[in-house]
This record gives C-alpha cells, sequence and structure tokens, in this order.
C-alpha cells in the first residue's frame, strides 16, 4: 500500500461544492478520504499543505506536444513535464503531428509515450479528416478504442461543412465531442494580427473577427441540425461569446474554451512587431477580453486552457507575418488565469478551479476532476498570493516563446500529484 496524506490546505474542490480547510487522503493512487481531520495510516508520507489551496488536479484540454515528428520543440515527456510544472495532472494532446494523429497506432503511440514520461496524464486527440486534408473522415472507432478522448484538425477548421456534419453525426456513436478551430481561411487571408487600428498602423495584414464568428455560427448551427457535442476552441472575440451564448440559450450541445492569453492580453502586445504575440487566432480588442471575461463569469465559456504551441527560438525570430503562431502556455496559465481572473474579482477561485479542472473532465468525459472519495489521486496544490517573475529558461517545456517573459504574475503552482504520487515540487 502506498499512501500520501495531503495536509491541513484549504480543499476547493467545486464538484463537491467543497471550499473548507482540511485534509486529502490518497490511498494506492485513488482519493481514500477527502475533508476534516484525517489520521495518517501507517507508513503513510505526509505532505503540508498548509496555506495553501488544494484542488483536483488542474486539466487542460487543448496543448501541442509536437510528438510524432517535431521532437526539436517538444516531447510528449517534456511538455507532460511542464504540464505538471504548471500544476496540470492532464493535458489532450492535438492531433497536428508529423504524421498526423489519424489512426489508431499514433494515438496509441502518444498514449503509451505519456504513460512512459511519468508526469501528466496525456489524453491524445485524433484526428477528424485522414491527414488533416479535410476530405476523408478519419477512422473514429480505431482510434477512440486506442484511448482518444475527442477529435479534431486543430491548426485549421474542417472547411467541408458536409464533412464536419458528417463527423459530428459520427461522434454521437462514440459520446465524444467534435473539436473546431473556427476559422474561414479565405476571409483570414493570412493575416497575421487582428483587423483594426493597430494592424492599419503596424502596416500589418489583419485577421477580421468574422473569420472566427461565421465558424462559429455554422458549427452551432450544425450542432442544432445534428444533436452533436461541437466544442470550439480558442475562443476570441466579442462575437463569438454573443453566438455561444445564443447557442446554449437553444438549448444545442455546444461548448467552448478561452486561452489565459486571450483574457490577459490585447492587440497592443504586438507592437514593437513582437512574434511572442503572434497567435491564431490573434489577440484581440480591450472590449473582445472584456466580453470573454464576462463569458467566462456567466458560464457561456466552460474552460480556460492553453493552446500550449512551441516553436523553436529561430522560427520565432523571423519578420512577424512570416514567424509561426503560438505560444507556450502550461507554465504560466495558472499564475496568468490568478493574475488577471481571480485578483481583478472577475472569478472567484472556485469558478477558476471549475473551469480549469472539474468542468474539463465534466464536459469531455475525462477522468478526475473531483476529490470524490474513489476517485482519481489527481491534485493540484498552489499557492494563490505568491508572486513570481515568469523566466522563461526555467521551463521544462523546450519552447521558449512566451509574452510574459519578466512578467510578474500572482500565483504558482507549489505541488503536482498524479496517480497519488508527488510529481511536481516547489521547495
Ligand atoms: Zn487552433
Ligand atoms: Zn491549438
Amino acid at each position: 500500500m502506498s499512501a500520501l496524506l495531503v495536509k491541513g490546505g484549504r480543499i476547493v474542490d467545486p464538484s463537491q461544492n467543497l471550499d473548507a480547510v482540511g485534509d486529502v487522503l490518497l490511498v494506492d493512487g485513488i482519493v481514500a478520504q477527502c475533508g476534516g481531520t484525517i489520521a495518517a495510516p501507517a507508513g503513510a508520507q505526509v505532505y503540508d499543505a498548509t496555506g495553501l489551496v488544494v484542488t483536483p488536479g488542474l486539466i487542460d484540454v487543448h496543448v501541442h506536444l509536437r510528438e510524432p515528428g517535431r521532437e526539436d520543440v517538444e516531447t510528449v515527456a517534456t511538455g507532460a513535464h511542464a504540464a505538471v510544472a504548471g500544476g496540470f495532472t492532464a493535458v489532450c494532446a492535438m492531433p497536428n503531428t508529423k504524421p498526423v494523429t489519424d489512426n489508431q497506432a499514433t494515438v496509441g503511440f502518444v498514449k503509451r509515450q505519456g504513460e512512459a514520461a511519468g508526469f501528466a496524464r496525456v489524453y491524445p486527440i485524433g484526428a477528424i479528416s485522414v491527414g488533416q486534408q479535410g476530405e476523408t473522415l478519419a477512422e473514429f472507432g480505431e482510434m477512440v478504442a486506442a484511448g482518444a478522448v475527442a477529435f479534431s484538425d486543430d491548426g485549421k477548421p474542417v472547411e467541408n461543412t458536409q464533412l464536419m456534419r458528417t463527423a459530428m453525426e459520427y461522434a454521437l456513436t462514440f459520446n465524444v465531442p467534435i473539436v473546431e478551430h473556427c476559422e474561414v481561411m479565405s476571409l483570414a487571408h493570412g493575416g497575421s494580427m487582428n483587423e483594426g487600428i493597430v494592424s492599419a498602423r503596424l502596416g500589418l495584414k489583419g485577421i477580421p473577427a468574422e473569420a472566427e464568428e461565421i465558424d462559429v455560427a455554422r458549427c452551432i448551427l450544425l450542432a442544432k441540425r445534428t444533436g452533436g457535442h461541437v466544442h470550439l476552441c480558442h475562443l476570441s472575440t466579442k462575437g463569438s461569446v454573443d453566438l455561444v451564448r445564443w447557442g446554449k440559450a437553444q438549448g444545442i450541445n455546444v461548448t467552448s474554451e478561452v486561452c489565459s492569453h486571450h483574457i490577459s492580453l490585447t492587440e497592443e502586445a504586438v507592437e514593437g512587431y513582437n512574434t511572442n504575440a503572434k497567435m491564431n487566432p490573434p489577440l484581440r480588442t480591450a472590449a473582445d477580453v472584456e466580453a470573454l471575461q464576462q463569458g467566462l463569469k456567466d458560464g457561456t465559456i466552460d474552460l480556460l486552457v492553453t493552446d500550449h504551441a512551441p516553436h523553436h527560438y529561430d522560427e520565432k525570430e523571423r519578420e512577424f507575418a512570416d514567424a509561426p503562431n503560438g505560444i507556450v502556455g502550461l507554465e504560466t496559465a495558472l499564475g496568468v488565469n490568478i493574475t488577471y481572473l481571480v485578483e481583478t474579482g472577475i472569478l472567484t477561485l472556485n469558478e477558476m478551479v471549475n473551469r480549469m479542472s472539474c468542468l474539463a473532465a465534466k464536459i469531455w468525459h475525462l477522468p478526475g476532476g473531483t476529490l470524490a472519495k474513489g476517485s482519481l489521486g489527481d491534485v493540484t496544490v498552489f499557492d494563490p498570493k505568491k508572486r513570481w517573475v515568469v523566466d522563461p529558461k526555467q521551463f521544462k517545456s523546450k519552447g521558449r516563446n512566451t509574452p510574459y517573459g519578466g512578467h510578474t504574475l500572482t500565483g504558482q503552482a507549489i505541488c503536482t500529484i498524479v496517480g497519488g504520487k508527488i510529481v511536481h515540487q516547489v521547495s
């Protein structure tokens, strides 16, 4: 028997409506008891969480781990290590790898790499279309059997609307979400930042808000037609929030997510042609940021994610328009979310934990997301008041591409526990 007693922390578990100081006992990788004062069984390891917050392990349903194919920029192991350093006990890996994760063998490979690494749990997402070519539906059944938890062609949208309809219908059989990167490519038209006054001033080609919103509307209407579950990636505009709010009010099976960078930064971050502020969808206006924060508050947006996207240093050291999209996020997300959502009074700590853990497990049908007795022994212990300066050189991720380098954030993961074992700890 292996036992770990997490003692004296403030347990915040929205899945059980629990917010109270107490102990959590993990035995053989499972929650044996949660809340109140628990006596340590003989031989148990004891972790003193006094003054810290203890929550169900954080789950990020949107990361890019680059393996197979670009092990030079990230591997499943380095990504999973970055995850636990940031307080995440589970991540869902997007399939835009090389080769594309569109078959049973590659899904199984990613899953096994995650298990071998022994950090965060890694749940593969399978591609919707073969090779992400947008032409033929991939083999959902075989991938689900190998461990795929959702399907997405993220990196780009599924442009063929008939294929998207079929994907939603087919996914119903397996009770998994279809996850869409919402973008009308012909309207985004090779833009590299938000279309507006800043892009005009910098002389950069812009991406209008409607490039996202038209796809958001299309997906909601297809979910209405099919009854399938569509999960909309990285919403970035006020219009998208309004559309999802409408969809949910109609009872349509739509869920959505927002990235930590989209609730904390605006298009102004691009000033100086900063390629570490280049992402897709792009950073938008202050009004969009406010609408996204409100969407999180009222439940229109279900989840907070990172869209962790490591790139090689050289690749970002290019002219803005030619640099790749994306930033790393696993090691800064908790601090960014606490700093910009909790410290500002937009979300309570409970609401933030719900959107970073409990709801992810619930709406994607993943294990974890709760400290109820008998559930996975995945726990995040963090200090909500700790101020720290982001130093990308300290990242466990191979990626250094972050717009938060040198920023002071409040809130940091102190101890990350996966399956009853401490896999990351700040002394
Ligand atoms: Zn995307
Ligand atoms: Zn992505």
